[in-house]
């Protein structure tokens, strides 16, 4: 048995075609499959599309109770699979569903427990966009080590990465992330992204910039060491303007203009600023952490044995 995991947020309009191309792609498996459906809370008629296809066969659906992201949605989804593989696609058809023949191949081949497409290049996108997820990366592999740079969330996962991935219990949720701690074999197929047919991308600047700094601050505590790198440069600075004051005091000079004690009390100011930022986004992720709220709620589910 093979699970497509597809997670949707207003996705209505495409979910027909999507549906179809999925159920086509699958049919050429000689497997049997099912295909989760997981309704990110969508407000649009997403959830009754999914009981439509629900109906027809071969299709669960999982309604979460409000929009809780992709990060969980793709998480209720693997939670509800049992199968022997998953395969997480997007909704919008930007992940082909003709490279799934290729995926399942490649594992039932046993070489890999992780096939996943990359992006060689990335999908024609704004330029700040580009920009930002450049720096995003950069930073991610100088902090945690993990090149995550072309990946995307369009992965097939063996039954032991699931299970393995079930069993991480966090909260804040970086699924590519996730799958490189995780390690185990893997094999990659490139592919094109091709433009969304319908719709648009969810992705608003502030979700991007709070799964940013999530998939930094979870994946390591490095960006606290440059806290201390700040502050052993500024003590070091400190040493040097320190005696160099004393020295001018006793030898009897006047003393250093009014300009360089602004710019220092603006620069520490900003450091001091900057450190304590830093800090804090580790103190929330220890706070939700703490909490230890369920990841996503299930309002309601339909379709085979459900
Ligand atoms: N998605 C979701 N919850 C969200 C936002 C997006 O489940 O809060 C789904 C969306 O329906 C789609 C996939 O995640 O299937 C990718 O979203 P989108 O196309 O908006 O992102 P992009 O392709 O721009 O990365
Ligand atoms: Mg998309």
């Amino acid at each position: 048995m093979i699970s497509l995991i597809i997670p949707l947020y207003r996705e209505e309009q495409g979910l027909d075609a999507t549906v179809a191309a999925a159920r086509k792609a699958l049919g050429a498996l000689a497997q049997s499959c099912e295909i989760i459906l997981v309704d990110d809370g969508s407000d649009d008629g997403t959830w009754d599309a999914i009981a439509r296809h629900a109906a027809a066969g071969g299709v669960r659906g999982l309604r979460l109770s409000r929009n809780f992201g992709k990060e969980a949605a793709i998480c209720a989804g693997l939670e509800a699979s049992r199968a022997q593989a998953a395969i997480i696609m997007d909704g919008d058809l930007q992940h082909p569903p003709e490279l799934i023949v290729q995926m399942v191949e490649l594992w039932r081949g046993g070489k890999a427990d992780i096939v996943e497409a990359v992006k060689p290049r990335r999908p024609r996108e704004p330029l700040t966009a580009r920009l930002g997820s450049m720096v995003f990366y950069r930073l991610l592999r100088r902090l945690s080590g993990f090149d995550l740079t072309g990946a995307s969330d369009f992965k097939l996962l063996d039954q032991r990465v699931c299970e393995a991935y079930r069993r991480m219990g966090e909260r804040a949720l970086f699924f590519r992330g996730m799958i490189a701690w995780l390690g185990f074999r893997r094999v990659q197929i490139p592919f094109e992204v091709p433009d969304r047919p319908n719709g648009r991308s969810k992705w608003r600047f502030g979700a991007l910039w709070s799964l940013a700094t999530t998939g930094l601050t979870a994946f390591s505590s490095s960006a606290l060491r440059i806290v201390n790198w700040l502050a052993a440069v500024f003590l070091v600075l400190a040493v040097v303007l320190g005696v160099r004051a004393l020295w001018v005091f006793f030898t009897g000079q006047p003393g250093a203009g009014i300009t360089t004690v602004i710019i220092l009390q603006l620069l520490t100011g900003g450091f001091v600023l900057l450190g304590l930022g830093i800090i804090g986004e580790y103190i929330a992720r220890i706070y939700e952490e703490v909490k230890a709220r369920p990841r996503y709620v299930v309002a309601e589910r339909t379709g085979s044995n459900e």
